[in-house]
């Protein structure tokens, strides 16, 4: 499995790039900002990009969606909860202070218990609303991309429209339920492991 994440944007989001090695086909999860530098991996790789994947719409993860799409042909698919969100990713720059270009809306959306597939890699969408109400996990390989669910040592913002401290603490706990040494790769920050995290995240006295 190829798995490379590029740190892009003034909000130092990570936008990860999975990709099946043999096959080269392939996933972007979150392409945030910064689109020439994650084009330039996936041309360098030769990758076949046939989905972008959103694990929330706020606009530090979506804002080169677009790009990527253009680029690639790939389809951008968002939970569907996050539609209005997602419409309102450039608003929400722009409260920042930061301008994005417009966003093609999304092509299809993705919900619990979907599969998404690259080459030989499978990855289940788990909904994991809270930090935003149509936050979704992707989990297999032994990887789980939390979004901004779950950060190491920390957790989400439930303050911006749509959030939801107690969907939080419910998507928290479920993804401590995995399996402890599943790798996960959030939307900000270094990777951690599921079980790191149950024994030093923040939150799990407050949440668990
Ligand atoms: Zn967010
Ligand atoms: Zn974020």
């Amino acid at each position: 499995m190829i798995l490379e994440r590029l740190v892009v944007g003034p909000l130092e989001e990570n936008t990860y790039i999975i990709a099946d090695e043999a096959s080269g086909q392939a996933i972007v999860v979150d392409p945030g900002d910064e689109p020439d530098r994650i084009i330039d991996i996936i041309k360098h790789k030769n990758l076949q990009v046939h989905s972008v994947i959103c694990t929330h719409t706020h606009f530090d993860h979506v804002g080169a969606a677009g790009d990527i799409k253009k680029a690639t042909g790939a389809k951008i698919l968002i939970h569907k909860n996050d539609l209005q969100v997602y419409e309102t990713a450039k608003d929400q720059a722009a409260f920042w202070g930061y301008d994005i270009d417009d966003i093609p809306g999304p092509d299809g959306f993705i919900d619990e218990g979907h599969v998404i597939e690259a080459g030989n890699l499978k990855f289940k969408v788990l909904h994991t609303p809270g930090h935003s109400p149509g936050g979704i996990c992707l989990y297999g390989e032994g990887i789980l991309m939390s979004g901004d669910t779950i950060f190491r040592g920390s957790v989400g913002r439930t303050d911006f429209p749509g959030g939801s401290m107690e969907e939080l603490k419910k998507s928290f706990r479920r993804l401590l339920d995995l399996p402890q040494d599943t790798k996960i790769y959030s939307g900000h920050g270094p990777e951690t492991t599921v079980g790191m995290e149950k024994k030093t995240n923040f939150f799990v006295n407050e949440f668990l």
